[in-house]
């Protein structure tokens, strides 16, 4: 028998998949924490038809790295799939702890690697959609933080759903109107092994302070879906108003993904650490002293 929580995260959920266009084949980014082990969870029991992909970045932040693939590693295998992991150090040459000593804001850098990197190798692997376990509270703070600091164009880009633009595969976050709350009691209920322990590196204490405005003013659940809704009408009624101008996308000139400026944030910050480890090395090299 099936408990009220679990009913209502899988209703949403279900709700959330019926909107998209008919797919095949999903890739989900699984961190190896509850979210994503709980949005694996939910959407293989929900859809034995399709085909699933869960992919894992190994970012390389020392013990925190290791043990997220090792959990991850656990919840695809209970889900009988196979686990497709990215190694950052391994393919790039780098990690992300490396990244922040030329990028000390690091969270904004490394959720550029993650957004740009689930692209490609979903791409590259043929899936028809990238579903992330981005729930109810990740979008309140987004969106609340867009509305305070006049940043109207970001809220007008706001989208659960976003289609597939050329070499862009579309992307789903079917936890959309799923509290955090709630996602952690259903992976408590099934059993589902998880990392509780978060990465020690992320300063997101402007995102913190977002996150308990929205507890203190929503004193309900149901607050904060009212204020999801008037908010995703807001970013409608931007997108529709012709005040705000989307910037047209085309291929960057090193990787060929669909980009906003001529190379794609990803290759510039990836050339940028290549030459400052580079750099480094070559003056602690004997030959150079
Ligand atoms: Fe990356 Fe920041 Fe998240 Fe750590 S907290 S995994 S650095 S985005
Ligand atoms: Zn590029």
């Amino acid at each position: 028998m099936s408990s009220r929580v679990e009913e209502i995260v899988r209703r949403r959920v279900l709700t959330e998949v019926e909107k998209y266009p008919v797919f095949r084949r999903a890739a989900v980014a699984l961190s190896g924490g509850k979210d994503s082990g709980s949005l694996l969870h939910v959407f293989t029991e929900s859809y034995p038809d399709k085909e699933v992909i869960p992919i894992h970045l190994n970012l390389g932040i020392g013990g925190f790295s290791e043990a997220s693939e090792r959990f991850a590693r656990m919840q695809a295998e209970r889900a009988g799939l196979h686990l497709v992991v990215f190694n950052l150090e391994r393919e790039l040459g780098f990690t992300i702890l490396d990244a922040r000593r030329i990028y000390p804001k690091v969270c904004s850098v490394c959720g550029c690697f993650k957004r740009y990197l689930l692209n490609r190798i979903a791409f590259e692997l043929d899936a028809d959609i990238v579903l992330t376990a981005h729930h109810l509270e990740d979008f309140l703070v987004r969106m609340f933080k867009s509305v305070l600091n006049a940043g109207f164009e970001e809220l007008a880009r706001f989208k659960t759903y976003l289609p597939k633009n050329g070499n862009l595969v579309a992307k789903g976050r079917p936890f959309c109107r799923v509290p955090e709350r709630m996602i952690a009691e259903y992976a408590l209920l099934k059993g589902i092994p998880f990392l509780s322990e978060k990465c020690p590196i992320g300063r997101k204490v402007n995102i913190e302070r977002f996150r308990k405005t929205i507890e203190i003013l929503a004193r309900r659940q149901s607050q904060k879906l009212l204020y999801f809704s008037s908010l995703t009408k807001l970013a409608e009624m931007l997108q529709n108003c012709g005040a705000i101008t989307i910037q047209e996308l085309k291929p960057c000139s090193s990787c060929g993904f669909l980009a906003s400026g001529e190379t794609c944030s990803f290759c510039t910050r990836v050339r940028k650490i290549k030459a400052f480890l580079e750099r480094g090395q070559a003056s602690s090299s004997p030959n150079t002293r």
